[in-house]
């Protein structure tokens, strides 16, 4: 018996569309890369889309062009991918890491607002929508979300939300909330482009800048508007840009996996549903809290969280899973226990408390489109065996 922690369906049109672009002879981005920016930026209902080649890419690009810059504060959760901090470091400004909810490993606006309060100059604020469930962004119920909050003490916010497609509440999708918002197609994420990534905005000078910044800095448009000789070789170079953009390959596969990522979020949904069920009422672990209506959620993850009451190690229990031939994986080894923030910064575990709770006992079980109904019994199973409980 062998579970795989993540397994990728590539069997629609993905091998068609790709053969058009090996025929079409033009392997670079072009057509299929704009054709994918113009699908995906109305499934989730943004003004722009710039496909990159990675979620990382995105995020520098996006931080680049809400003008972070060397010294800079930009918040960020501890409980995330290095990426999310990283993009920061590039710019030569500096994270300031947050702790997070325990139940949904989420940025909540009063987690925020305090960190507004204590630091007086942040610059920007990097939300992570952890597993695909999105973070309380606008006002809810007459609560004031990260949004308003944010918009009240004059930070741009960035969506890390490599987790969130497609994610929505009510029927506002990830996507069309923040300043900027970032999604990743890497191999293991809701849709995959083999590596690749989509950045959206609302801001039509954010999207010029990207645009620029993800092409060498180059700026046909500026060169147009001075010159009508319409010479397509001349070109004019206005920074020092980056080689981000995503080619006509990815792309293709790309709106090929766009076209069923519904269907994928339906089958993922079911996993959570059956985990819910058959896990529900054990002492020593922790289920994911939903805390919308669970069509909202991407269900990208399903991290479960062995408690206080376990008598188990994290470790020990991933070992015993993996000796069934049950895949697993760990989101995450938080930042601030990475040897490079932790000393730059010289962080001290005792600040992030709900992050270390969370981390000494996380365990992402297997989710995804295609996982039958037997194997999930037999994920379930194990757990329950490993664990001692019937
Ligand atoms: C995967 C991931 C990224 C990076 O995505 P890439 O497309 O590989 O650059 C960033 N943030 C989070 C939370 C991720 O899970």
């Amino acid at each position: 018996m062998n579970i795989p922690f993540s397994k990728v369906d590539c069997s629609g049109l993905e091998r068609e569309l790709v053969s058009e672009v090996l025929e079409s002879g033009w392997l670079t981005t072009a057509s299929k890369a704009q054709q994918f920016e113009k699908q995906f930026r109305k499934t989730v209902g943004a003004s722009y889309a710039c496909a990159v080649n990675s979620c990382t890419a995105g995020l520098h690009l996006g931080l680049e062009a809400l003008g972070v810059g060397p010294g800079d504060q930009v918040l960020v959760p501890s409980m995330t991918f290095t990426s999310s901090a990283e993009v920061i470091r590039y710019l030569g400004a500096d994270p300031i890491f947050l702790d997070v909810d325990y139940e949904t490993r989420l940025l909540t606006p009063k987690i925020v607002e305090e960190a507004l309060l204590n630091h007086s100059s942040i610059k920007a604020l990097v939300v992570v929508h952890f597993g695909g469930q999105v973070a309380a962004m606008p006002d809810i119920e007459g609560k004031e979300g990260i949004l308003s909050i944010c918009k009240r003490y004059g930070v741009k916010i960035i969506e890390d939300a490599a987790h969130a497609f497609p994610s929505r509440i009510g029927d506002r999708y990830v996507g069309s909330y923040g300043d900027v918002t970032c999604f990743s197609f890497y191999a293991n994420k809701t849709i995959t482009t083999g590596e690749g990534g989509m950045l959206l905005t609302e801001d039509e000078e954010i999207f010029k800048r990207v645009k620029t910044m993800r092409l060498h800095g180059i700026n046909r448009d500026i060169w147009d508007r001075f010159t009508d000789t319409n010479s397509s070789w001349e070109y004019d170079v206005i920074a020092p840009g980056y080689k981000y953009n995503m080619p006509d390959i990815n792309a293709a596969i790309g709106i090929a996996q766009l076209a069923r990522a519904h269907e994928f979020r339906e089958g993922r949904q079911k996993c959570a549903d059956y985990y819910d069920q058959a896990l529900e009422g054990i002492e020593c672990i922790d289920l994911p809290l939903c805390l919308r209506e669970r069509e909202g959620h991407s269900w990208h993850l399903y991290p479960i969280v062995l408690n206080e009451k376990s008598f188990m190690s994290r470790n020990c229990f991933i070992e015993r899973l993996k000796e069934r031939g049950v895949g697993n994986s760990v989101h995450y080894k938080p930042l601030h226990r990475m040897t490079y923030y932790r000393d730059y910064y010289n962080l001290k575990s005792q600040d992030f408390p709900n992050t270390e709770r969370i981390w000494k006992g996380t365990v992402s079980l297997p989710i995804y489109f295609g996982l039958s109904d037997w194997e999930l019994e037999f994920v379930a199973h194990a757990v329950r065996e490993v664990l001692g409980v019937n």
